[in-house]
């Protein structure tokens, strides 16, 4: 845990948040500020901030983490209909939460990417 880090004090409990999903390994929750009709956020209960500090004992997360991205998109009821899973690296992506984390995007037709 980062006593800095938003989403760490959202896992601890001293921030708010809508929960979508959660297990042993991961959290997901509601996205405060939506671009899409679902805007749901799937982060590692561990502290990882960004997809540059994922080592090799660190890939099953990765995978668990974009299972419960698939799993958060079926509960969601966007499967059918197709989604978007981003994650923003860095500054010229606008990441502005140093803790590593999944959009699932949904709910509308998206426009290309870029
Ligand atoms: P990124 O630009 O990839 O770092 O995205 C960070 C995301 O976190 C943005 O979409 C924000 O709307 C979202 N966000 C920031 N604070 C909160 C919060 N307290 N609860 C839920 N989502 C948040
Ligand atoms: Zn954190």
């Amino acid at each position: 845990m980062d006593p800095n880090c938003i989403f760490c004090s959202i896992l601890t409990g001293d921030l708010p948040s809508a929960e979508v999903y959660g297990d042993d390994l991961a959290y997901a929750f509601a996205d405060i500020s939506p671009v899409t009709p679902t805007h749901v956020l799937v982060i590692p209960r561990e502290h990882v901030a960004a997809i540059e500090d994922i080592d090799q004992d660190r890939e099953p997360l990765l995978g668990h983490l974009l299972r419960v991205a698939a799993i958060v998109a079926q509960q969601s009821g966007i499967s059918r209909d197709g989604y978007r899973l981003v994650i923003n690296q860095g500054a010229n992506a606008g990441q502005m939460v140093d803790h590593l984390h999944l959009h699932v995007l949904g709910g509308a037709v998206m426009g290309r990417m870029g």
